[in-house]
C-alpha cells in the first residue's frame, strides 16, 4: 500500500508533471515573472469557469479576504459577522483592519454559518458578513442573502475550501459558491481544492465598479501607473503558480469528483455507527470535500488521533480553538462569547487524509483503523 498522506501532493503531480514542467519552463524562458500572460489567462478562465464576471487574481487567501473588506470603505470599529468555527485567515482580517468581528455560531450538521444565529447579531453598526463555505461545503447561501438584503448588507464569501462547489437554489438553478455574495474570495494554498505550488488567492465580483477597487487595492491604490489614489497594498499571482493553477483549473470537477467518491467510501463504512456522525451534505449544494471531518460522540478524540498515527494514517483536529477563544481575539471581547455549539464541535471534530489520489486499499485501511480504535 502506498503511504497514507493527508492530502498527497506529490502523487498529484505525477499524474500532470509533464504538463506542469512545461509550463514553467516557457514562463522561465518568457522571464515575465510577474503579471505575465498565464495570469490573465488564468482569471479570464476562472472567471468563465464560476460564471462571474470579473477575478481578480492575488497573492494569498487572506489577502484576498483583506482586500475585499478594505473595497466596501468600511470604518474602525464597524461590525463583520462571521462564524467562530473558522480557520483563523477569516477572522483575523477583520481585526487588523480595525473592524470588530462579531462572531456567531454554525450549523454543527454543515460546520457553516447558523443564518438565525446571523439574523439575530445584526445591530445598527453591522456593516458586512463574512460566512465561510467551511470544508468544501457551502453555507446556507440563499437565506444568508435573503437577510443581508433586507438589511442592505455586503456579504463576502470564504470560498477558500470550497471552489468549485454549487450551490443549488430553491428554483433549481444553481451558481458557484463565491459568486453568491457581493464579493467571493479564495485560497490556491497547495493543499487547497485547486492548489498552486506556492501562495497564491483570487477574488471574484459580478460588480463591475467593485472589481475597479479591488484590482486597485491589490496594486498600491494605482489607478494609472504612478498614480495612486488609495492607501493599497501589493498583493499580486505570480505567473509561476498562474501556469499551474490552469493546468489544475482543466482538472478540478474531476478532482471534486475523486474527494467526492472518497467522501462515499468514508460515509458508508461508518454509516449508522452510535459513536460517529460522519459528514452530511446539505440538499442546497453538493460538497466538495475539501476536508472529510467525523464528529465524534463518547470518543477519546486525541487518543484517535494518536492512534492514528501510530498505524501511519495522519488525521488532523480542524480547528481545536475557535476564534472567541483564541487570544487573538481578547481585546473584542472574545472569551465573552457563549457559543456552546462551537466549543461543543470544537472537541469532538477530527478530519481523515482527503485528496484526489486516495484509493480502495487506502480507504480500507483507514476505515478500519478508525473503527478498530472507536469499537474498543
Ligand atoms: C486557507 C484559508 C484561508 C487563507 O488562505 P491563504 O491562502 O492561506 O492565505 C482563509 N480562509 C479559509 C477558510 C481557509 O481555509
Amino acid at each position: 500500500m502506498r503511504s497514507i498522506q493527508m492530502v498527497d501532493l506529490k502523487q498529484q503531480y505525477l499524474h500532470i508533471k509533464s504538463e506542469v514542467d512545461a509550463a514553467i519552463h516557457e514562463v522561465l524562458d518568457s522571464c515575465a515573472f510577474i503579471n505575465g500572460k498565464p495570469v490573465q489567462d488564468f482569471a479570464q478562465e476562472l472567471a468563465q469557469y464560476l460564471g462571474t464576471k470579473h477575478v481578480v487574481p492575488c497573492a494569498n487567501g487572506t489577502d484576498a479576504l483583506q482586500i475585499s473588506l478594505m473595497a466596501l470603505g468600511l470604518q474602525p470599529g464597524d461590525e463583520v459577522i462571521t462564524p467562530s468555527f473558522t480557520y483563523v485567515a477569516t477572522t483575523e482580517v477583520i481585526a487588523l483592519l480595525r473592524l470588530k468581528p462579531v462572531f456567531v455560531e454554525v450549523d454543527p450538521r454543515t460546520f457553516c454559518i447558523d443564518p438565525d444565529a446571523m439574523a439575530k447579531a445584526i445591530t445598527p453598526k453591522t456593516k458586512a458578513i463574512v460566512p465561510v463555505h467551511l470544508y468544501g461545503q457551502a453555507s446556507a447561501m440563499e437565506t444568508i442573502m435573503e437577510i443581508a438584503r433586507k438589511h442592505r448588507l455586503p456579504v463576502v464569501e470564504d470560498n477558500a475550501q470550497a471552489i468549485g462547489c454549487d450551490y443549488i437554489f430553491k428554483d433549481g438553478s444553481t451558481k458557484k459558491t463565491g459568486t453568491i455574495g457581493t464579493i467571493g474570495c479564495t485560497s490556491f494554498f497547495p493543499s487547497k481544492n485547486l492548489g498552486a505550488y506556492g501562495d497564491a488567492g483570487a477574488i471574484f465580483t459580478d460588480d463591475d465598479a467593485l472589481a475597479e477597487q479591488l484590482k486597485m487595492i491589490a496594486n498600491h491604490g494605482q489607478r494609472a501607473r504612478y498614480y495612486h489614489d488609495l492607501v493599497g497594498c501589493n498583493s499580486r499571482l505570480d505567473t509561476i503558480q498562474a501556469a499551474v493553477l490552469r493546468i489544475k483549473l482543466r482538472r478540478l470537477d474531476e478532482y471534486a469528483a475523486a474527494r467526492q467518491k472518497a467522501a462515499d467510501y468514508y460515509n458508508k463504512a461508518f454509516a449508522g455507527h452510535s459513536k460517529i456522525t460522519t459528514h452530511v451534505t446539505a440538499t442546497y449544494c453538493n460538497h466538495v470535500f475539501h476536508q472529510y471531518t467525523l464528529v465524534l460522540n463518547d470518543v477519546d478524540r486525541n487518543g484517535l488521533n494518536e492512534y492514528l498515527a501510530k498505524k501511519q494514517v495522519p488525521s488532523m483536529i480542524y480547528y481545536p480553538v475557535p476564534a472567541h477563544r483564541q487570544k487573538m481575539f481578547s481585546t473584542f471581547g472574545g472569551m465573552a462569547y457563549q457559543l456552546a455549539l462551537t466549543d461543543w464541535l470544537s472537541e469532538r471534530v477530527i478530519s481523515l487524509p482527503m485528496h484526489t489520489e486516495l484509493d480502495e486499499e487506502q480507504l480500507k485501511y483507514i476505515t478500519s483503523q478508525v473503527l478498530e480504535f472507536v469499537n474498543h
